[in-house]
C-alpha cells in the first residue's frame, strides 16, 4: 500500500481494481507532462466552461475586510465540479473507456459528469442515494435530460456514502470498459492527486487575480471542505506562500478533520468520522455537498503538518451567511461555500479571499424552508 500523503492516502481496494488504478496512473503520468493535454483542457475551460472565472470584491458583505470571492459559482453547471469532470473525461478518452460511472450527493457532480458525457458522447451511469434524489429532484431531472441514467441507492442512510460504495461496486464489475469518475479528492491513489491538479486552476487564477487587483498576496484564504476538492484546488495556488494563512471550513455535523480519527473509507486512509472500532458514523449537514463522513487524505496531512487550519460552521451560521451574501452582494451562494463565508469575520485579516464554490439555486427551497422556521 503506497501512502501518498504521509500516513494518509494509499490504495485500500480489492485486488481486481489494482490493474485499473495502475492504468489510470500511467495515463495520468503521461498526460500531466503532455502540453497537448493541458492545451485541450485550457480550450475547453475557455470555450465551454467559462474560465477564467472572475474575482469579485465584496465590500458590503464584510465592510471591515478587503474581501474577494473566487467565482466558481459562475462556471458552467454552477459549481467547481466541472474542472474535474472535464479533465477526467479527456483522460477516459485516452484510456479508450466509453462508459463512465459516478456517485453524486447533491447532484452537482452528477450534473457535471452527465454534461461532459453528453459533450464527448460517453455512456453515463450516476449512483445517487434515494434520500438525496428526493431532496434534489431538479438535479435528477437535469441528469436525465443530459442523457445519464440515474440509479437510486436504497440502503443505509441513502445518501452520498452509500452512492459512492455502489459506484465502486459497479466499477469493479465493469472495470474493462468503465472509468470511475470520482467527484472529489478522495478514493484510492492516484485520484486524490489527480483531482487536486485538475482543480488547481482555481488557486492559480485566484493568486494571479488578487496580485493584479491588490499588488500583493492575501493574508488569508478560506474554502469549504466536503470531500475537499474546491479547497485543495484553491489552496494549491498558495501552499508555497508561507505568509498566506489557509482555512478549511467543515460542516459542524460532518467534521471529518476537526473531530474524526484515522481510518480507511472508500479506498484510502484519511481522517474519518468513526468510532473506536473504525465503524463509520453518519454525517449530518443541511448542505448535501458537505454531508460526507470522510475527506481527502491530503487534507488530513495538511492538518497534521499545521499548514492549514480546519474549523467548523453550523447549519445556522451557514444559513445566516447565505442570506447575508444575497442581501449585501446580490449573489445567492450554494450552502456549501456559505460555511466558509460564515467564518470570514473570525479571521480578522485585512485581505481575504474566499472560494465561492457554487451557486445556490439548488438550495433555494431547502434554505428558505430552514430560514422560515
Ligand atoms: C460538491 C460541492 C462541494 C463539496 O465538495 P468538495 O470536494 O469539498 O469541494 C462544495 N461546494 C459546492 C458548490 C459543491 O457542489
Amino acid at each position: 500500500m503506497t501512502a501518498t500523503f504521509g500516513e494518509y492516502g494509499g490504495r485500500y481496494v480489492p485486488e481486481t481494481l489494482i490493474p485499473a488504478l495502475d492504468e489510470l496512473t500511467e495515463a495520468w503520468d503521461v498526460a500531466r507532462e503532455d502540453a497537448s493535454f493541458w492545451d485541450e483542457l485550457d480550450e475547453l475551460g475557455r470555450t465551454y466552461a467559462g474560465r477564467p472565472t472572475p474575482l469579485t470584491r465584496a465590500d458590503r458583505f464584510a465592510p471591515a475586510t478587503r474581501l474577494y470571492l473566487k467565482r466558481e459559482d459562475l462556471l458552467h453547471t454552477g459549481a467547481h465540479k466541472l474542472n474535474n469532470t472535464l479533465g477526467q473525461a479527456v483522460l477516459a478518452q485516452r484510456l479508450g473507456k466509453r462508459r463512465i460511472v459516478a456517485e453524486t450527493g447533491a447532484g452537482q457532480h452528477g450534473v457535471a459528469t452527465a454534461s461532459v458525457c453528453a459533450r464527448f458522447g460517453l455512456e453515463c451511469v450516476v449512483y445517487m442515494g434515494a434520500e438525496d434524489m428526493r431532496r434534489q429532484q431538479p438535479n435528477v431531472e437535469r441528469m436525465g435530460l443530459l442523457g445519464a441514467e440515474v440509479r437510486a441507492v436504497e440502503f443505509g442512510t441513502r445518501t452520498l456514502k452509500e452512492a459512492t460504495s455502489e459506484a465502486i461496486r459497479d466499477w469493479i464489475e465493469n472495470v474493462e470498459t468503465t472509468h470511475y469518475l470520482i467527484g472529489s479528492c478522495v478514493g484510492p491513489a492516484p485520484y486524490p492527486e489527480l483531482v487536486r491538479e485538475l482543480q488547481a486552476v482555481i488557486g492559480r487564477e485566484a493568486r494571479e487575480q488578487v496580485l493584479e487587483a491588490e499588488g500583493r498576496l492575501p493574508d488569508a484564504v478560506l474554502a469549504c471542505v466536503g470531500g475537499g476538492s474546491n479547497a485543495i484546488g484553491m489552496f494549491a495556488g498558495f501552499l508555497d506562500d508561507v505568509g498566506v494563512e489557509l482555512f478549511g471550513v467543515e460542516a459542524a455535523g460532518a467534521a471529518s478533520l476537526s473531530s474524526g480519527r484515522a481510518a480507511v473509507l472508500h479506498g484510502a486512509r484519511s481522517s474519518v468520522l468513526a468510532d473506536e472500532d473504525g465503524q463509520v458514523a453518519d454525517a449530518h449537514s443541511i448542505s448535501a455537498g458537505l454531508d460526507y463522513p470522510g475527506v481527502g487524505p491530503e487534507h488530513a496531512f495538511l492538518r497534521d503538518s499545521g499548514r492549514v487550519r480546519y474549523v467548523t460552521a453550523t447549519d445556522e451560521e451557514a444559513l445566516a451567511a447565505f442570506r447575508r451574501l444575497a442581501e449585501t452582494e446580490g449573489i445567492v451562494p450554494a450552502l456549501e461555500p456559505a460555511h466558509a463565508l460564515a467564518r470570514v469575520d473570525d479571521v480578522q485579516s485585512e485581505l481575504v479571499v474566499v472560494c465561492l464554490s457554487g451557486r445556490g439555486d439548488k438550495d433555494l427551497a431547502e434554505a428558505l424552508r430552514a430560514l422560515g422556521s
